[in-house]
């Protein structure tokens, strides 16, 4: 008799043994990061290795892990090492992994119906509601990441100020819409007003103050100006920490603003939103409050694995109004497995989405919040500890006041603006391709800077100290490697 077909092993045992094999590779990798280099760029060999025909038979999950372990795991983006302090990043950790196989065994589909993920989901909605004191009748959904966050709120607010049935009818059936950002604000915002079909335009990038802040008394007169053009403002964009140098704008006066002009705010707290529940921090954020909605992520400094972002709204009821739209086979039903009403397909435009929610629900259980927010706060803590380096080496500029967890500066000989620039991405560059370390590179003010963000809980003190030191060694060494070649 011919057997049927399933993808299920036939020797559990052997399955059993391959798991053993890859837990051990991953946390040995994970227990020796500082050890490794940051980052290693991918092999030719490696590359043309992912270039194979379209597997016709399968290969056994054993052969499958060697090469995982030769041609994968070393190539990753160095963001589980102590000297990752690159764009932002979060970490990583060990309860996130766990729960992420977890979740692939539950192969759970949390666009609705009524099984235990959408509860786990809710309980972590219900969590971020309280870090940012949204009332209890607010909603939300994990999200992707702050882009994602972004499109889904920037949607409600479009719809809520629209002032005609733009939903149903675009938006041209509308005046044209308008919103506002500083100059410094992330760019998913101005994606989010191209996919909503507004226009990058549309959203007015405000100057911003001498520390990265967005200027209220340009706002002010930037919606006066559009309101006399016949224009529609809707939304006000406050970032909670920008990318460049972490700025976080005023919160209170923009609120003041938006309820006086009658318009949406919403908060881009990426990365810098959690910081809130730091006793530092804690005053200063205390208005993300006052915000119609507010994006940010788990996988930068919460070091949930990717992806894991969140967006919370604070009117359920316009947020449900802008997602709903099921179909007969979608339907609801008061008992059974079609019951559970709302689902998150109501929330958000997917359909089916993964169990995102049980590795943040791990990593919040697991740590707790009162070590999760230790840890943000002594990234910022050692944000000043490099500031306080930088200022005292006399070839190295501080470029940018430091007020959260990034650190942005320069090294300087003396030579014209160019070379600067030249020789501060040469040893950005040294840094990464030797391992050492992974700042990144940003333009602040004209200038190219090495720009520090620490969103990594293994990072030590010891860790900035090389850095200065290796990035001056290097410094002079590009630098007198340059005067002999002009020689
Ligand atoms: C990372 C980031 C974003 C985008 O978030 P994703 O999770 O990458 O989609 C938006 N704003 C800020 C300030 C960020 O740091």
């Amino acid at each position: 008799m011919d057997e049927e077909l399933t993808l299920d092993p036939i020797d559990w045992k052997a399955l059993r043994l391959s798991f053993q094999i890859a837990a051990d590779l991953c946390i040995s990798n994970m227990e020796a990061v500082r050890e490794g280099p940051v980052w290693e760029p991918t092999p030719d060999r490696v590359k043309a290795h992912f270039k194979e025909a379209l597997p016709q038979e399968g290969a056994s999950l054993n052969t499958l892990l060697r090469d995982f372990e030769e041609n994968i795991l070393p190539y990753g983006t160095g963001n589980g090492h102590p000297r990752f302090w690159g764009w932002v990043h979060g970490s990583g950790s060990a309860a996130g992994a766990l729960a992420e196989m977890l979740a692939g065994f539950m192969n759970s589909n949390v666009g609705g119906r009524d099984h235990i993920a959408n509860y786990v989901e809710r309980q972590v909605i219900d969590w971020c509601k309280d870090i940012f004191n949204f009332p209890a009748s607010a909603s939300g959904i994990l999200t992707s990441g702050t882009s994602m966050g972004t499109l889904i709120a920037l949607n409600v607010a479009r719809n809520e100020k629209a002032g005609a049935d733009v939903q149903a009818l675009g938006v041209s059936a509308g005046r044209r819409m308008v919103g506002y950002a500083s100059a410094e604000a992330h760019g998913c915002n101005s994606k989010a007003f191209d996919l909503l079909g507004l226009g990058r335009q549309s959203l007015r990038m405000i100057a911003v103050d001498d520390r990265f802040r967005l200027k209220p008394e340009t706002l002010r007169e930037n919606i006066s100006a559009d309101k006399a053009a016949g224009f529609q403002p809707f939304v006000v964009i406050a970032s909670v920490g920008t990318v460049n140098t972490g700025a976080i704008d005023d919160l209170v006066a923009i609120a003041d603003i938006c309820r006086a002009e009658g318009l949406w705010l919403h908060i881009d707290g990426a990365f810098g939103g959690l910081a809130r529940l730091t006793g530092r921090f804690r005053a200063e954020l205390e208005p993300m409050s006052l915000a119609d909605s507010i994006a940010f992520d788990f996988h930068k400094w919460f070091h949930v694995p990717y992806d894991a972002g969140c967006v919370i709204i604070k009117d359920e009821v316009a947020h449900r109004g802008a997602f709903s739209a099921r179909r007969e086979y979608l339907q609801s039903t008061e008992s059974g497995l079609a019951g559970g009403a709302p689902w998150f397909c109501d929330y958000g435009p997917e359909l089916s989405r993964g169990f995102r929610a049980l590795k943040v629900w791990f990593t919040l259980k697991s740590y707790g919040i009162k070590r999760l927010a230790a840890l943000i706060e002594q990234n910022c803590t050692q944000a000043k500890k490099l500031e306080a380096l930088v200022q005292a080496a006399p070839d190295l500029e501080l470029c940018a006041p430091v007020h959260l967890n990034i650190v942005c500066f320069r090294m300087v000989f003396d030579k014209d603006g160019k070379a600067t620039d030249a020789l501060n991405k040469q040893i950005v560059a040294l840094l990464q391709t030797e391992g050492i370390a992974a700042p990144s590179t940003t333009t602040i003010n004209g200038e190219t800077v090495i720009r520090v963000c620490i969103t990594n809980h293994r990072t030590r003190s010891d860790d900035l100290t090389l850095l200065v030191s290796e990035t001056r060694r290097l410094g002079v060494l590009i630098n007198s490697q340059d005067v002999n070649l002009g020689a």
